[in-house]
């Protein structure tokens, strides 16, 4: 099977002098994810090496460079899901995770859990040989800047632009048709200490299911999780487009009656599901996703996303 790879660094209002970072950072995701695919690796190691990247990008809102809660900390959460088995990783709250999604994969593959959060993730993370860090290490000075001028307006939205990314994502079909989602973030701009949001939720952040398709969101997670989103556009994918009945806004207006190809029916779907997210909970966000056969889609209801996916020509094509 033909290897397929998308990826996301958030949906939200970026600023434009944060576009082409974003771009950037969307392309070298898909070099190392696409490094692996393209000499038959696993999707897997895929997604990991292509969120790694990403949380190492202080422009995105994960890992390194992530938004401090209301205390001035960063507090992270992550997901990887394996769409043959429907098995997942999902670690929240950490505060000395250098690559929430290394140790995400590690309660994938080693822990007896599906979920571990707080200082009970950091304890599994030194049994299984992932080091903590200093938590002043996840701090970038940009924004440490951001947080003072967030809190000294009682977080006024005005404040927001200027740091305006988000949550990453990636997803991966691999040579042996094998699929996996994942997704991190470091979560909201001043949240409560404690506050876990859509991200590392199965269903909600992440959903992966080889019958259907794999999903990252991103946006505002207390709404995301009300429709859960990535689970319901991977049942929309499961649907296809003539077993569910398109609304007005994810129709192709040039050709309203139209019978869409696979490649049609993940974007018809991708639009649908944030769609519903606008419609149910008035809401922004977005999301990316590959069907089962690899075919990406992509939709976002704010200003900008940055993504990024494989074309068929082997070529990398990245937005903002
Ligand atoms: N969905 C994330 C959260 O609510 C934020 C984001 O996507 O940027 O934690």
């Amino acid at each position: 099977m033909k290897p397929s790879l998308i990826v996301h660094g958030g949906a939200w209002d970026i600023p434009d002098e944060a576009v082409e970072a974003c771009k950037y950072g969307c392309r070298d995701a898909l070099e190392a994810g696409w490094s692996i695919l393209s000499r038959g690796g696993s999707a897997l190691d895929a997604v990991e090496a292509a969120v790694v990247v990403l949380e190492d990008d202080p422009v995105f809102d994960a890992g390194y460079g992530s938004h401090l809660n209301l205390d001035g900390r960063v507090e992270c959460d992550a997901i990887v899901m394996n769409g043959a088995t429907l098995g997942a990783g999902a670690v929240a709250g950490l505060q000395r995770i250098r690559n929430p999604i290394r140790l995400a994969r590690a309660v994938l593959e080693q822990c007896p859990h599906m979920m571990l959060v707080a200082e009970g993730a950091e304890r599994f993370a030194k049994d299984v040989g992932i080091p903590l860090c200093d938590p002043r290490e996840l701090v970038s000075d940009a924004e440490r800047e951001a947080w003072q001028v967030c809190k000294q307006d009682k977080h006024a939205a005005a404040h927001h632009r200027g740091h305006e990314q988000g949550t990453v994502g990636a997803v991966a079909v691999d040579a042996q048709g094998k699929l996996f989602a994942a997704t991190s973030t470091g979560g909201t701009c001043c949240k409560l200490p404690g506050r876990v949001g859509d991200s590392p939720l199965i269903g909600c952040g992440c959903y992966a299911d080889s019958t259907a398709g794999g999903v990252s969101c991103t946006g505002y997670g207390e709404a995301i999780m009300k429709i859960v989103m990535a689970k319901t556009a991977s049942d929309l994918l499961r649907s296809g487009s003539n077993a569910f009945c398109l609304s007005e806004s994810s129709r192709d207006p040039s050709n309203p009656g139209s019978h869409s190809s696979a490649a049609d029916t993940a974007m018809l779907v991708a639009r649908e599901a944030v769609h519903l997210l606008g419609k149910r909970t008035h809401a922004t966000g977005g999301l990316i996703l590959l069907d089962s056969e690899g075919n990406p889609g992509f939709a976002f209801n704010t200003p900008r996303m940055a993504y990024g996916y494989v074309t068929t020509g082997g070529s990398f094509f990245t937005a903002v």
